[in-house]
């Protein structure tokens, strides 16, 4: 029997997990895996949702840790996770992209000797004021496996010195998802209705990172950027708590709440849905860009790089910073191209990565 730790805490590592947790009970009794919520996201709409909607198992334990900083939250973290692998010996210690809970997961796991499988190496945005960065690098130095989603990722943690032995390049987990749960979304979700918005009509914004909420000149572009925008077509914008938090600060909800269409964030087959038929896509988010690229819809990115430097490339993503005149004019009059089918299996595998992770995981 193999048993696998893994660690979650945040909404794109539902959503990766779901698809990995379902190749791994595809593996029959051999293969126990045990859930561990860290806390980092708790919100029903930012954590139980995918849980339901996704048919993810029930967390075994949940840490109840988040609201604090990266040093109180990842501090908690480790000690919190340390008990809980000395209780359970797992084989295995299973972490996904790049939040304090994934950093965390690893570090009180090598400490302990026990083998760290990483889902979504290799990742670098060559910006190390990003949290997630940090999380990414010190993940990658310590893992024993390293499962990437793109050939650029191979290509970082190659420069970064990993042996070749310890990357395994299995595709992305998100096309798997998008993939599997496309037809869910189109056939449960009512959010066009529930918005009152038309397909192909619409915009569809989502900012979260931090170098864009924390910092007021950015976030204020950004929304001034929108608002423009929403003065010829509409704006769908789900908002993550950090940004109502942070608009709320700038004092400029309510000037917000009339120029575009805000909403609670959503769970994942609203927000497929509402990805599928915008017209336009604009994020910070490195999922949504991609989930922008599956489904063939333009993507505008507020940010000066990416990881996804393969959907720049393409000319599927067009990095726009935080300047509001080059967000209104990318979004109304020169959206980037988006063409995907082929060069989706060309850039983030087959949609078979959760299988090929389960298996390597199994093979040990
Ligand atoms: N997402 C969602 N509801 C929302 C916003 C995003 O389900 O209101 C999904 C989105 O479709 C994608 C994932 O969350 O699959 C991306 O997560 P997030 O933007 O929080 O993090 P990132 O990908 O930037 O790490």
């Amino acid at each position: 029997m193999i048993k696998i730790l893994t660690v979650i805490g945040a909404r794109p590592q539902f959503i990766k997990a779901a698809v990995v947790s379902r190749a791994l009970r595809g593996q029959g009794p051999d293969v126990r895996e045990f859930i561990l919520h860290t806390g980092q996201h708790y919100d029903a709409n930012m954590s139980d949702v995918f849980f339901d909607e996704l048919d993810i198992p029930r967390p075994d334990r949940h840490l109840g840790i988040g609201g604090g900083t990266h040093g109180q939250n990842t501090g908690r973290m480790i000690e919190a996770i340390e008990a809980v692998l000395m209780a359970e010996q797992p084989d295995w210690v299973l972490v996904y992209g790049d939040t304090d809970s994934t950093l965390a997961g690893a570090l009180a796991a090598v400490k302990l000797h026990i083998p760290v499988a990483h889902v979504e190496a290799g990742l670098r945005s060559f910006n190390r004021r990003m949290p997630e960065e940090i999380n990414r690098i010190l993940t990658d130095q310590v893992a024993d496996l390293l499962f990437t989603p793109t050939a650029s990722a191979v290509a970082n943690l190659r420069a970064e010195g990993i042996a070749a032995e310890r990357i395994r390049p299995v595709g992305d987990v998100m096309y798997d998802a998008a993939l599997f749960y496309a037809e869910r979304a189109m056939a449960r979700s009512t959010i066009l209705d529930r918005l009152g918005v038309m397909p192909g009509q619409y915009v569809l914004a989502t900012v979260h990172r931090a170098e864009n909420t924390d910092d007021p000149e950015r976030l204020r572009a950004i929304l001034r950027g929108l608002m423009a925008v929403a003065r010829e077509r509409s704006v769908v914008c789900p908002l993550h708590p950090r940004t109502r938090g942070a608009i709320e600060r700038l004092g400029m909800l309510d000037e917000i709440g009339r120029a575009l269409i805000l909403c609670e964030p959503l769970g994942y087959l609203d927000m497929v849905m509402l990805e599928r038929q915008a017209a336009v896509i604009a994020t910070d988010s490195g999922g949504v860009q991609k989930e922008a690229f599956f489904y063939q819809v333009p993507c505008v990115v507020f940010r000066q790089e990416t990881e996804w430097v393969e959907l720049v490339e393409i000319g599927a993503a067009q990095l726009v910073g935080a300047e509001a005149e080059r967000i209104q004019s990318a979004i109304l009059l020169n959206p980037p191209e988006a063409e995907a089918g082929e060069a989706s299996v060309a850039i983030f595998g087959e949609g078979e990565s959760g299988q090929k992770i389960a298996t390597a995981l199994r093979q040990g």
